[in-house]
């Protein structure tokens, strides 16, 4: 089979906004022009847009993946619901939340057959500029099925972004929790980096549904994939003692004579348990109010904190709400947890750290406003976080404040939307995310590492020689060589910001004076922001003027005038 052989992965519909260019003249375009069609798109639109693109037809298909170069995807999807997170304080019946979605995994077979990482980075229609549903279409069902044919995924991520799912409101579409448990029983025997992360926000089932129904109970799901897991990045509305498949007398942690093969210490209860694990890294947020009403999982984690290196890192992050310090959950009671707040991080390998935060009800003190849109784009407070002991400096970036707590277990990307890795996976030579640190071994070897080590590990069919023609002739492109490093580094996340920092410190120092801390509100020099949160046209990427402005509003549906 050779690359041609690719079938289209979705039909062109009627109501599509894809144009079915099969019967065009588009069709006789030269593959160079077309390549270079796709390059624009890939270089000046977003992620979406440009596998939009790759949709069209299979030429276009074969073309965009070697523009990709990689077997990682990141994918932004939108979904929406009537029904709303704060109306629900347990998951009843998951049947009554209908979801929406524009989600659309759309790859060929062979592609997805060889997709060693995805992120799905989830939004919803507030954050997101115009969103046009697909019919039929269900996120968790639309995964599950891609599951089915992706027999080399190594690492997924699902991921809500973060700004706007957790605050200012609850206002947002109800994620039952149970969809989770159903997609992780549905993921890949071969993934073992997970990350789920709803910000808190999904509904959970109450503890007598999580009895009765164990198949629904994310933690079940999870514990059944355990042993095999080797990172694991979870920060969802529930979790409890189910997480960790551990032996009921663990809390005896009784040290015995005899060393630890691996730590070379007293033989601990923990010692042997993690011995028989894979895991690396794990990272857990304690939900919210959780504190207050089941302790399970905290006291499951406790001799495992006591372990030293080489025993993998585990890191849990306590969230105190200090204005309702008898709070139970993210949604009781109904004022939202970020009033008066701090994270702290307790870890074996990890130094503790707290970040502090409130929230500034003032409106913004100097004009221009935002125009008024219906779908209330920002009007809201201000959430400010501060990454230090100290007072200041603060920010309003919530990846500054997730970097800091995780500190070197952070999961990290490229580019907003961008490829997300387990960093620790870029220092490791045999993993497909390699980034070799010495940009001059680069320019004597222009193939990266990890498509060489793509082929090496693909299916006959995918080596054909014109389907690795495509890959290599784009790796030969060294013009943006110099992104091979940047795994190393903390990058902004600013958009179009390139500033990359050796330590979390000076990334903060960058982003404090460099950038406004609230882009989607005011002016910076001059320069208005789009007050969609979400939007990459702030900072100096804003708008000189009101018409201007009004007009790129329009494009996000605003009505207003
Ligand atoms: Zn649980
Ligand atoms: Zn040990
Ligand atoms: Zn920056
Ligand atoms: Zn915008």
């Amino acid at each position: 089979m050779d690359a041609s052989s690719i079938r289209p992965p979705i039909k062109a519909r009627r109501d599509s906004h894809i144009c079915d260019l099969r019967n065009s003249d588009m069709v006789s375009l030269p593959e160079e022009l077309i390549e270079a069609i796709l390059r624009y798109v890939q270089h000046t639109g977003s992620t979406a847009e440009f596998w939009a693109c790759l949709r069209t037809c299979q030429q276009w298909h074969r073309i965009g993946l070697g523009l990709h170069r990689a077997l990682d995807v990141a994918v932004c999807t939108t979904i929406e619901s009537t029904s709303r997170r704060m109306d629900f304080e347990f998951e009843l019946d998951r049947s009554d939340i209908k979801l929406v979605t524009d989600f659309e995994l759309g790859f060929s077979k062979l592609f997805t057959s060889m997709l060693r990482s995805l992120t799905v980075h989830i939004v919803h229609s507030r954050i997101k500029a115009l969103f046009r549903p697909v019919r039929g279409k269900n996120l968790i069902d639309s995964l599950i099925t891609s599951f089915a044919v992706a027999d080399q995924l190594t690492t997924f991520s699902f991921k809500f972004a973060d700004e706007g799912w957790d605050f200012p409101s609850m206002d947002v579409p109800a994620f039952p929790a149970s969809r989770l448990a159903d997609m992780v029983a549905a993921l890949p025997e071969t993934v073992v980096n997970l990350e789920i992360d709803t910000a808190g926000t999904d509904i959970t089932l109450s503890d007598s549904s999580l009895e009765k129904r164990p198949n629904r109970h994310l933690c079940h799901q999870i514990a059944n994939i355990f042993p095999r897991l080797e990172y694991l990045r979870l920060r969802v509305g529930h979790v409890c003692k189910t997480l960790m498949p551990v032996p009921p007398d663990m809390s005896r942690d009784n040290p015995t004579p005899t060393a630890c093969s691996l730590c070379g210490r007293d033989d601990r209860s923990g010692c042997s348990i993690a011995r028989s694990w894979n895991m690396r890294q794990i990272v857990v947020y304690i939900p919210w109010g959780f504190k207050n009403h089941d302790l399970s999982f905290t006291q499951t984690m406790q001799p495992f904190l006591l372990l030293h290196p080489p025993h993998p890192s585990f890191v849990i992050i306590h969230q105190d709400d200090w204005a309702y310090p008898s709070r139970m959950s993210i949604t009781s009671p109904t004022s939202s947890p970020y009033t008066n707040f701090s994270m702290t991080t307790h870890s074996n390998l990890l130094r503790p750290d707290t970040i502090t935060g409130y929230i500034n009800w003032l409106p913004p003190s100097s004009p221009p406003q935002p125009p008024s849109h219906p779908l209330k784009p920002t009007h809201s407070p201000t959430r400010y976080l501060t990454p230090t002991r100290q007072s200041t400096p603060r920010t309003t970036h919530p990846y500054l404040t997730t970097w800091t707590l995780e500190s070197s277990t952070r999961w990290t990307q490229l580019h907003h939307l961008g490829p997300r890795h387990p960093i620790a996976l870029a220092s490791t030579p045999t993993s497909p995310f390699h980034h070799p640190p010495d940009l001059h071994v680069l320019k004597d070897h222009p193939n990266p590492h990890h498509i060489h080590w793509a082929f090496a590990h693909a299916p006959a069919a995918s080596t054909s020689p014109a389907f690795q023609a495509s890959f290599l002739r784009a790796a030969d492109d060294d013009d943006d060589d110099d992104t091979q490093d940047e795994m190393l580094l903390y990058p902004c996340l600013f958009p179009a910001c390139r500033e990359r920092c050796e330590d979390i410190e000076h990334l903060l120092g960058h982003v404090v004076y460099r950038h406004p801390d609230r882009p989607h509100r005011g002016s910076w020099f001059g320069r208005v922001g789009c007050a969609f949160v979400g939007c990459d046209r702030i900072g100096s990427r804003g708008f000189g003027g009101r018409e201007e402005l009004e007009g790129h509003l329009r494009g996000h549906g605003w009505v207003g005038g």
